[in-house]
């Protein structure tokens, strides 16, 4: 029994990296997914500002056509002007021309908060693009390098699976019914007694079971966690 018990040890160890591996793939994904996230959303905020930008470049070209569109038509009527005998006609013109005056004033008016609007928000573009080279840039290494480590651990996994399907053929079928049902709660299944104690649960083991333990003649399992407990000694 002694010897057929300690074999398990190997196969334990086994089972511990295969554990480790679980946890690295439970939470490489979800770092990746993190940093996944923060590089999007930096990447909508400059892409919302450079629309904007395109916006305010277009209204800019707008009120610069609107203008230009206005004193071509203070040019033709100053240039008539010049041309109209009647009173009445000249002072309706010089109406006209005086509206026309006052609305090229309004479009200055918005094409000067545009511009500033503008400039405001490509130095905001600038900063962002800036920030996003020195920040947002190393994530994107940070993920391929998960994505190596994630595959590392795979491919190691995959040779801890085939070690053990090679160590489970030389060994005791009872005992190892016993540690598979054991070992779905997590490793360890083969725990120490320290003393009278349970080296996983470190409640105390009676005195009679204790005994047992260090005869080695059947398989002890902790009255609390149902470990399998051996000796101290022989846990190496
Ligand atoms: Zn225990």
């Amino acid at each position: 029994m002694e010897n057929k018990l300690l074999e398990f040890l190997k196969l334990q160890k086994i089972d511990i990296d295969i554990s480790d591996f679980k946890k690295t793939f439970e939470n490489i994904p979800k770092e990746i997914d993190v940093l996944e996230n923060k590089i999007s959303t930096e990447e909508i905020k400059i892409n919302n500002l450079k629309d904007k930008i395109s916006v305010l470049e277009k209204e800019l070209d707008d009120y610069n056509s609107q203008i230009e569109t206005i004193n071509t038509k203070i040019k033709n009527q100053e240039d008539k002007l010049f041309t109209i005998n009647s009173n009445k006609e000249f002072e309706a013109l010089q109406k006209e021309t005086g509206d026309l005056k006052r609305l090229k004033i309004e479009i200055e008016d918005k094409q000067l908060k545009t511009m500033e609007n503008l400039e405001l928000s490509k130095e905001n573009l600038n900063n962002f693009t800036s920030q996003f080279q020195t920040d947002i840039e190393p994530l994107k290494e940070e993920i391929k390098k998960l994505e190596n480590n994630l595959k590392e651990c795979n491919e190691k996994k995959e040779t801890l699976i085939a070690d053990r399907n090679q160590i489970t053929k030389t060994l005791d079928e009872n005992i190892l019914i016993q540690y598979e049902s054991l070992l779905e709660d997590n490793p360890p299944v083969i725990v120490s007694a320290i003393g009278e104690t349970c080296g996983q649960c470190f409640l105390t083991i009676p005195p009679q079971t204790y005994i047992k333990v260090l005869q080695q003649k059947e398989i002890v399992n902790c009255p609390h966690c149902r470990k399998i407990l051996i000796p101290e000694e022989n846990n190496v």
